[in-house]
């Protein structure tokens, strides 16, 4: 019913996708959400596992761009540290950003995917661009703004009425 909130794939973190199971699914660009997905909120670095991981996908020729709802200020250093380019504010959970930035670097939405740890920002703006979605778990709950605190029930109630569909049909 509610098809617009459900993430295409679940996984725990950004280090369990592979380059093989991504060539497998035919993602070969990924919209990448920064705060609790890659980096600890309160952190202003990436860790070096994910730069690692990172590193990893581009061999496999996996291309990466940043899509965040943080200040460009702010976003733009940990693009700079990673080499990537950058979206933000994206203004998700609104598809636009993700759209034009598709539109700008001629990218086929049926190979993007957007990987991000919230459903009201990041499997929002992802399925309503056309894109599949990836839900990780967010790497340090406990340190969210108040605001993102406040969605996470409400987002483990979409997950609980996701499975129940399924598990109807
Ligand atoms: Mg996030």
């Amino acid at each position: 019913m509610f098809r617009f909130l459900y993430p295409h794939y679940r996984v725990n973190s950004v280090l369990e996708l592979t380059g093989e199971w991504l060539i497998q699914q035919e993602i070969f660009t990924i919209f990448l959400d920064v705060d609790n997905t890659i980096k600890f909120y309160k952190s202003t670095l990436v860790t070096s596992d994910v730069v690692d991981w990172i590193h990893e996908l581009q061999r496999n020729h996996i291309q990466f761009y940043l899509v965040s709802n943080g200040l460009s200020k702010r976003i733009s250093h940990v693009a700079e540290q990673l080499g990537l380019e950058y979206a933000a504010p994206a203004y998700k959970p609104f598809p636009y950003v993700c759209r034009r930035l598709m539109c700008h670097e001629k990218l086929d939405p049926q190979y993007v995917a957007m990987v991000g740890d919230q459903v009201f920002t990041d499997v929002i703006a992802g399925n309503l661009a056309g894109i599949r979605t990836i839900l990780v778990k967010p790497m340090r709950p406990e340190q969210e703004p108040f605001f993102t605190r406040m969605k996470r029930p409400f987002e483990q109630w979409v997950l609980k009425l996701e499975r129940s569909e399924y598990s109807e049909q």
